[in-house]
């Protein structure tokens, strides 16, 4: 018998890997969309550990700034970057491995009235 359980963790495992140059929010946007927020910085360690290895503090940067978990770093620190844009806009990428920058992909929305 296939162990189909370990087949869907790995697959679960790929398609979690932040692309090469996928930037910081359309990673966090884009797991966000799929598994939501744990209601602790899961995806932004994640982006961390893989593409920005350098960046130490970036949690810290971002409970300063407000931001607690994935989804809040999503509305507080990126709010004109992931805005669950549909059909979902493809990272542009960043331009040099390690930057914490947004891709800068994504239309800013318009501002309120
Ligand atoms: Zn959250
Ligand atoms: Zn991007």
């Amino acid at each position: 018998m296939h162990d189909f359980a370990a087949m869907d963790a790995l697959l679960r495992e790929q398609w979690s890997e932040p692309g090469e140059r996928e930037c910081l929010p359309c990673y966090v946007g884009r797991m966000l969309a799929d598994f939501g927020c744990a209601n602790k910085f899961r995806w932004v360690t994640r982006w961390r550990e893989h593409n920005a290895p350098g960046a130490v503090a970036l949690e810290q940067r971002f409970v300063r700034r407000g931001a607690r978990c994935d989804c809040e770093v999503a509305l507080k620190i990126y709010p004109d970057q992931i805005p669950g844009a549909d059909p979902p806009v493809p990272c542009a990428g960043v331009s040099r491995r390690g930057s914490t920058r947004p891709c800068g992909v994504r239309p800013r929305p318009p501002p309120p009235a």
